[in-house]
C-alpha cells in the first residue's frame, strides 16, 4: 500500500472506531433512558450495528411509537447534562452481587470465559455489564445526531423458547448532516421497497394462505418477465449456449444418485407419491442435465457444451426470513452448466465471465465487484486440482479488471468459485451471479468423454447462474429503478392521452398502430379528466404520455410528455416510433 493510501486506510479505521464508540455510547445513554421510564426494566445486550445500534430490553409492558418519542427526550437531556463513562474492572463474585435482579445480565457473566476480565461501565445513574469501548463523556454525543428508529421483537440470544424480549433500533452518527443524509436514505430505500411498488405498479403478489413464498406475476410484472427473458435467450444462442428444458420432479434414485438426499435434504420439498415411488420437485437443475449429457458417448470434439435454462426450483426456506421477491421459495433460475475438456476450462471461464458482464451492464450496473472463494478445510479433489482452478477464476477476474476480494476457505466442498456483487442506485451491494466449479456430480453420475488420446477422462463441469433467480433479479430491478424502468423493460412503455372523449378514436387509432409495430401502449379512454390521466400515468411511472388533440389528429401527430417531465409537442406518429425504438434498442431511459 501506498503511504497515502495507508494513511487513508488509518484515517478510515479511526472514523469507524469513533462511530463505533458513539453507538455503543449512544446504546447506553438509551438503556439509561429506559431504565427512567422504567425502574423495574431488565437490561440483555445492547451492542452497535451498522449505522446504529440496538437495546433489548425485559419491560413490564409494551413499547408504544410514542414511548420512542420520549425516551429520545430523556437521552437528549442525559446527554446535556455532561456525565463521564468510567470503566471499573470487578470480581465475578461482585459482578454477580451487583446485578442481582437482573437474570441476563448474570447469564451473561457466566458466560464470560474463565481469565477474561469483568468490567462495568457507569455513565450518570446507569451501569452496564461491558467491554468498551466508549466515548469519554456523554457530551461527545452530539444531541441532534442520533434517532431511535423502530421497536421490534427479539428473543433472548435469537432463540424462540427463551424469552421474546423488545429491542429498540437507533441510528446515530459523529453530526446532525450526516444523520440527515442517513435518513434521507433510509426514506428512499423504504420509497423503493418493491413490495411496497409490486403493489402500488401491479407487478406481482404473494397469497400467504396458498403457499408462503410463492409468486404470482401479474400482467405487468409478466410483460417485464418476457422482456428480461427474451433478452436472456437471445443473448444465451448468441454466445454460444444451447437452451434445454427439463423437468420438475424427478424419482428419489435420481437425489440419491445426485447425493442432493443426503446433503440438501432440509431445503427440498417433501416428497410425493407416484406408483410407490417417492418422487421430489427439483431443487436445482444440474442433475437433469448430466442426464442428457449421458444419453450419448461423448467425444472431446463435442466439448465444450454449453447448456442454459430458465429452470423453475423449489426450496423449502423458514417463514421467518421469506422476504418479498428476495427470499422466496419457488423461482426461476438463469442457470447454466458447461461441460469442457479440462484443457477448455480456462477459456469458457473467462467466456462467462465476459459474457456475465455485457449481461449486467445491458441492466445498467456497471459497478461489480468480485469474490473468490478457495478450499474449504472439508473438500474433495486433489489440493493441486483446487490450486489450479482457482487460479483460472484469479486470471479470468484479473483479465476483466474487476476489483475482487478472496473470501479464503469460502468454497463449496465439490469446488472453488466466483461470485459477482452488483451495486445498485441506492449503493447497496447484492450477491447475484454465481460460477462454481464442480468436481462432485461428474464423478457420482459417472460422467465421461473420450479423448483425443482415446481414453474416457471424466469431463469438468460449471454451474453457472448469471441473474441468480428470475424472482430475486427482479425485486432488486425494482428497487435499483424505484419502479421507473428503462423503456425496454416497461410493462407500459406510453400510454395516449386524448384531452377529450371527442379524440377517443384518434388516442385508440394510435395506440392500435404502435402496439401493431410490437411497443406496449395502451389509450386511456377512461371518464377521468386528461388531468386526472396524466397524474395516473405519473404514478405508474410510463416513459412517455401521448396527449392528442384536435391538432394532432388533423394533422397525424402526438404532443409528447415524458415522466421526467421533457416535452415534444406536434411529433409525426412515425417520428416518435422512431425514437421509441431507438429507445427499446439502446436499452435506454426516456
Ligand atoms: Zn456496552
Ligand atoms: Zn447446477
Amino acid at each position: 500500500m501506498s503511504e497515502t493510501r495507508e494513511a487513508v486506510a488509518q484515517d478510515d479505521a479511526a472514523r469507524q472506531d469513533k462511530l463505533y464508540r458513539i453507538r455503543h455510547s449512544t446504546a447506553h445513554i438509551m438503556a439509561e433512558a429506559v431504565l427512567r421510564i422504567f425502574p423495574d426494566a431488565k437490561f440483555a445486550i445492547g451492542p452497535p450495528i451498522d449505522n446504529g445500534f440496538y437495546y433489548d430490553f425485559d419491560l413490564s409492558r409494551s413499547l408504544k411509537p410514542e414511548d420512542l418519542t420520549e425516551i429520545e427526550k430523556i437521552m437528549k437531556q442525559i446527554v446535556k447534562e455532561d456525565h463521564p463513562f468510567e470503566k471499573r474492572v470487578i470480581s465475578r463474585d461482585e459482578a454477580k452481587e451487583r446485578f442481582q435482579g437482573q437474570p441476563y445480565k448474570l447469564e451473561l457473566i457466566d458466560a464470560i470465559p474463565p481469565g477474561d476480565e469483568v468490567s462495568l461501565y457507569t455513565q450518570s445513574a446507569f451501569t452496564d455489564l461491558c467491554r468498551g469501548p466508549h466515548v469519554d463523556n456523554t457530551r461527545r454525543i452530539h444531541p441532534n445526531a442520533f434517532k431511535l428508529l423502530s421497536i421490534a421483537g427479539a428473543y433472548w440470544r435469537g432463540d424462540e423458547k427463551r424469552p421474546m424480549l423488545q429491542r429498540i433500533y437507533g441510528t446515530a452518527w459523529e453530526k446532525p448532516e450526516q444523520l440527515k443524509a442517513y435518513l434521507d436514505h433510509l426514506a428512499d430505500v423504504e420509497r423503493r421497497d418493491h413490495r411496497k411498488l409490486g403493489k402500488e405498479l401491479d407487478l406481482f403478489s404473494i397469497h400467504e394462505e396458498a403457499g408462503p413464498g410463492l409468486i404470482y406475476w401479474h400482467p405487468k410484472g409478466a410483460r417485464i418477465r418476457v422482456a428480461i427473458e427474451d433478452f436472456w435467450r437471445q443473448a444465451h444462442l448468441a454466445g454460444g449456449y444451447d437452451i434445454v428444458y427439463s423437468p420438475h420432479i424427478g424419482r428419489s434414485w435420481l437425489w440419491e444418485t445426485s447425493g442432493h438426499l443426503v446433503n440438501y435434504k432440509d431445503i427440498m420439498y417433501s416428497p410425493m407419491e407416484v406408483d410407490e415411488q417417492d418422487y421430489y420437485v427439483k431443487p436445482m437443475n444440474c442433475p437433469f442435465h448430466i442426464l442428457m449429457y449421458k444419453t450419448q458417448t461423448r467425444s472431446y470434439r463435442d466439448l465444450p457444451l454449453r447448456w442454459s435454462e430458465l429452470g423453475t426450483v423449489y426450496r423449502y426456506e423458514r417463514s421467518g426470513v421469506l422476504h418479498g421477491l428476495l427470499r422466496v421459495r419457488g423461482f426461476t433460475q438463469d442457470d447454466a452448466h458447461i461441460f469442457c475438456t479440462p484443457d477448455q476450462v480456462e477459456e469458457e471461464i473467462l467466456e462467462v465471465l465476459r459474457f456475465s458482464l455485457r449481461i449486467w451492464r445491458a441492466f445498467g450496473f456497471s459497478d461489480i465487484k468480485a469474490y473468490l472463494a478457495t478450499r474449504p478445510e472439508k473438500a474433495i479433489g486433489e489440493p493441486e486440482r483446487w490450486e489450479s482452478a482457482i487460479a483460472v477464476l484469479r486470471r479470468a477476474i484479473e483479465a476483466e479488471g474487476l476489483e475482487y476480494e478472496v473470501d479464503e476457505g469460502g468454497g463449496a466442498f465439490y469446488g472453488p468459485k466466483i461470485d459477482l456483487k452488483i451495486r445498485d442506485a441506492l449503493g447497496r451491494e447484492w450477491q447475484m451471479t454465481t460460477v462454481q466449479f464442480d468436481w462432485n456430480l461428474p464423478e457420482r453420475f459417472d460422467m465421461t468423454f473420450v479423448d483425443s488420446d482415446g481414453k474416457e477422462k471424466r469431463p469438468y463441469m460449471v454451474h453457472r447462474a448469471l441473474l441468480g433467480s428470475i424472482e430475486r433479479f427482479f425485486g432488486v430491478l425494482i428497487e435499483h429503478f424505484g419502479g421507473a424502468f428503462p423503456v425496454w423493460l416497461a410493462p407500459v412503455q406510453a400510454v395516449v392521452i386524448p384531452v377529450a372523449p371527442a379524440f377517443h378514436d384518434y388516442a385508440a387509432a394510435v395506440a392500435k398502430s404502435l402496439s401493431s409495430k410490437g411497443f406496449r401502449v395502451e389509450a386511456d379512454l377512461s371518464d377521468n379528466r386528461m388531468n386526472a390521466k396524466i397524474r395516473s400515468a405519473q404514478t405508474q411511472k410510463i416513459p412517455y404520455m401521448l396527449i392528442v388533440g384536435g391538432n394532432e389528429q388533423d394533422a397525424g401527430q402526438v404532443s409528447v410528455r415524458t415522466r421526467n417531465g421533457d416535452q415534444m409537442n406536434g411529433l409525426p406518429q412515425e417520428e416518435f416510433a422512431a425514437l421509441l425504438d431507438e429507445k427499446v434498442k439502446s436499452r435506454a431511459d426516456v
